[in-house]
């Protein structure tokens, strides 16, 4: 029976480009979680959009000189094009700046509202009197009271890292005009997160499947109590609070931008010609959601989303937040404000997009932060993409290619072959009789019996790393069988012999492109088509697809191109410059 999955990913802020941080962190494990179930011919829905909201965007807009709008749409496209050529599979990456998008945040805040889950009451906020405004966080600027910086934030130091609130700023002014500001009572709405540590507590309980990183977190922010939290702003870009009296004001971007994951698949299901389709991902309690996110968005995914979840009612709640930890770079921290990142579209506007995977599949920061270097890229690129599996590959369709007129050669046992894969008993039929010979038989059987299984489980449980490492194993398990056959000598003695080597040899590529294709889709969806395959890799599922004999072989290219050592000097040498 298949299952609906929805894949609901972090809303990435449309001021700025993407580095591989956002990637590792979010990006790839939902693609790769969503290819795998859409292999398994699952159901699924994966959604995200850019932030087009917050200060964040403001700032960029001042800095660059341009209305917010023009800074949002101009990422947003730098967005799309960045997924395309990564192979981030989006089924809508929309943008929190649509009309569907503040009708669906307007009658959330305005049903909790109703509901008595959001209530008025004043706040004490900075105001710039030379300007004639309320300050954000983000405008006003100061000395840190912690590690003593003078170019802290009102809403976190970037030096040492705390959050901060702009009251405790020293020397605070207004980072437009340089006024010291003055703090003034502002009307807020604000969210009764406290009428919800009881049901929050007794939900997050359940969730023994959580990894312990986010559940740990979760229940410490839960033992700390949690206090209701102002969820709109003196600002004028953003979602207008529909209340009358509070046309200056502005709801607060990370009360509406979670709100993106239903409006998103609102859009999905308008767009794909069944308005009401949405409700199958929402509203059934079958289905399952998973959101992948960074870890500093932990308590907006398992404490608040699911609070305002509640307060609306008749919504189902994340079955699974896997938030990855953090990707550093050459050992050191991240860090956009002193490019210590490598871009998204540098990477693309020079490598293929697969060594990217690879890497970050393979080092992906599930259970502690991992590091990213340019010497570990071209090493994994050059030892195992290309010596180890692409060889493989490379050699198996080389020698059948032109030893068999470019066709899949014919087993001499294929029909049982096929029939061994076709039932459900495992060996039975093949393994007593002694058909094949014992090393031929494993490499169909592990392919049959373990590859998919075992590399399924650890997809469907979001461990990234495992599930690749178990494929490799299977890759170098078919390497091995390879070169104890020899085909490339049994040819001159045996022609027979050879095609059934190379048979099984095919059989097991073929195996591996389908499980490496959620990791791998552009490398695997080309090694398809050389093995004579039409359509997408993702037609023929989640199992064993082996090639007919006289299948048409493409002629032999390599899946992967060696890199030069060269580049990790040329590439670190960018990282910190201006
Ligand atoms: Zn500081
Ligand atoms: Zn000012």
């Amino acid at each position: 029976m298949s299952e609906r999955v929805l894949v609901a990913v972090a809303w990435p802020y449309a001021n700025g480009p993407l580095h591989l941080g956002h990637i590792a962190g979010a990006y790839l494990p939902a693609d790769i979680f969503a290819r795998y179930h859409r292999l398994k011919g699952n159901e699924v829905l994966m959604v995200s959009g850019s932030d087009q909201h917050g200060t964040p965007i403001t700032i960029s807009a001042e800095q660059e000189g341009k209305k917010p709008g023009e800074i949002a749409a101009q990422y947003h496209q730098q967005f799309l094009d960045s997924w395309q050529r990564l192979g981030i599979s989006f089924d809508l990456f929309t943008t929190t700046g649509t009309p569907n998008h503040a009708r669906v945040a307007q009658d959330m805040f305005l049903t909790l509202l109703n509901k008595g889950y959001i209530y008025k009451s004043t706040m004490s906020q900075p105001y710039c009197p030379q300007c004639q405004r309320f300050l954000p966080d983000r405008y006003v600027e100061g000395t840190c009271p912690f590690c003593g910086s003078p170019r802290a934030r009102g809403d976190q130091c970037d030096d040492c890292g705390r959050p901060m609130n702009p009251a405790e700023l020293l020397n605070p002014r207004c980072r437009l005009c340089g006024t010291t500001p003055q703090f003034k009572d502002s009307e807020h709405f604000f969210l009764k997160l406290s009428a919800f540590q009881d049901r929050l507590s007794d939900w997050v309980g359940e969730q023994g499947h959580w990894r312990p990183n986010v559940y740990n977190l979760t229940q410490r922010y839960l033992k700390e109590g949690l206090k209701d939290r102002a969820i709109t702003r003196d600002i004028d870009w953003g979602v207008p609070v529909p209340v009358d009296g509070f046309e200056n004001k502005r709801i607060y971007v990370w009360f509406e931008a979670v709100i993106g994951y239903l409006s998103a698949t609102k859009e999905w299901a308008k767009s794909s010609g069944g308005e009401e389709r949405w409700r199958s991902f929402w509203q059934d309690d079958e289905a399952k959601s998973y959101y992948f996110i960074g870890k500093d968005n932990i308590p907006f995914h398992t404490i608040i989303w699911p609070a305002i979840l509640m307060g609306y009612g008749g919504l189902n709640l994340p079955y699974d937040v896997p938030a990855n930890e953090f990707l550093t770079i050459e050992g050191k921290k991240l860090s956009t404000s002193r490019n210590w990142a490598v871009w998204l579209p540098d990477y693309l506007s020079r490598y293929e997009p697969d060594p990217l995977r690879y890497l970050l599949s393979i080092n992906m920061p599930e259970s502690g932060d991992t590091d990213f270097s340019w010497r570990e890229f071209v090493r994994r690129n050059n030892d195992e993409l290309v010596a180890t599996y692409g060889n493989l590959v490379n050699r198996v369709l080389t020698i059948t290619y032109r030893n068999f007129n470019g066709c899949v050669p014919e087993h001499s046992k294929y029909s049982e072959i096929r029939e061994y894969l076709e039932s459900l008993d495992p060996r039975k039929d093949l393994g007593t009789t002694n058909i094949l010979d014992d090393s031929s038989m494993n490499v169909i059987e592990d392919a049959k019996e373990f590859l998919f299984r075992e590399a399924g489980d650890h997809l469907s449980k979001c461990e990234f790393r495992q599930a690749l490492l178990n494929i490799l194993l299977h890759a170098q398990e078919t390497n091995r069988y390879l070169d104890n056959k020899s085909p490339w000598k049994a040819i001159k003695e045996d022609r027979q012999a050879a095609a059934d080597s190379l048979y099984v040899a095919l059989y097991a590529i073929s195996c591996l492109k389908t499980a490496l294709y959620p990791l791998l889709p552009f490398s695997s969806q080309k090694l398809h088509q050389l093995l004579g395959f039409d359509g997408d890799v993702q037609d023929g599922g989640w199992k064993p697809n082996p090639p007919s004999p006289g299948q048409k072989l493409l002629e032999p290219k390599p899946l992967f191109a060696k890199l030069d050592d060269k580049l990790i000097e040329e590439e670190t040498a960018r990282l910190g410059k201006a």
